[in-house]
């Protein structure tokens, strides 16, 4: 089994693939975007940073996001699927020297064109409670506004999910991503799908080219 990282811009259903992939094969399912919200959630003063931070759409800095990655990372115990991280090249090196070190590992990218980002983003909702995430038109919850997973949690739209940061967002991502696509695919640990498709197609083009099911 090797540790698996998910590129992908904002909305690109990264997210959601790895929470199911995570749920079938047993990986831990690790976001940076959640580890971030959360830190913001908890008002401490480095939370308050990062929340300033978030709401432009801009890069927590490598440091920051590093340590809070490797506090919640126990690569002896568990496989993971890292969501959200590495974003630049420093990342990845990070990554790769201070907590994969020699450990096996693939990259996915899904890969979306920006027109259908746009209208996934603004359509996203997600569960303030669980961190479920529903699209109002095409995965919508059963009863509108509550969470089906957990039952009790509202339904929130981020507020880096609003016009006009996702532009930046996406921006930011593709601008930081390229060199990091160029260092896997040189090492033959690259996987593309094209995931301007449905979630169920998408998932299982994810295990036929990660596992062969
Ligand atoms: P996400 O939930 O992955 O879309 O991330 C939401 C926001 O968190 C991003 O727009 C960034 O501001 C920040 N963020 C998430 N992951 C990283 C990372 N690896 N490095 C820097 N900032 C990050």
């Amino acid at each position: 089994m090797s540790q698996l990282v998910f590129l992908g811009a904002p909305g690109s259903g990264k997210g959601t693939q790895a929470k199911r992939l995570a749920k079938e094969k047993g990986h831990v399912h690790l976001s940076t975007g959640d580890l971030l919200r959360e830190e913001v959630a908890k008002n401490t003063a480095l939370g308050e940073k990062i929340d300033a931070i978030l709401k432009k759409g801009d890069l927590v800095d490598d440091l920051t996001v590093m340590e809070l990655l490797t506090a919640n990372c126990h690569l002896d115990k568990s496989d993971y699927i890292f969501d959200g991280f590495p974003r630049n090249e420093a990342q990845a090196r990070l990554l790769e020297e201070r907590l994969l070190k020699d450990r096996p590992y693939r990259g996915v990218y899904f890969k979306v064109p920006l027109e259908t980002l746009v209208g996934r983003l603004a359509q996203r909702r997600v569960c303030q409670k669980c961190g479920a995430i529903y699209n109002v038109k095409s995965m919508p919850p059963r009863n509108p506004g509550a969470c089906d997973h957990c039952g009790s949690g509202h339904l929130f739209q981020r507020d880096d999910d609003r016009e006009g940061v996702i532009a930046n967002r996406f921006n930011v991502y593709t601008e930081m991503v390229g060199p990091i696509l160029d260092r896997y695919r040189s090492r033959g640990i690259l996987v593309e799908l094209a995931a301007d498709k449905g979630s169920e197609e998408v998932f299982g083009e994810l295990l036929r080219r990660l596992f062969g099911d």
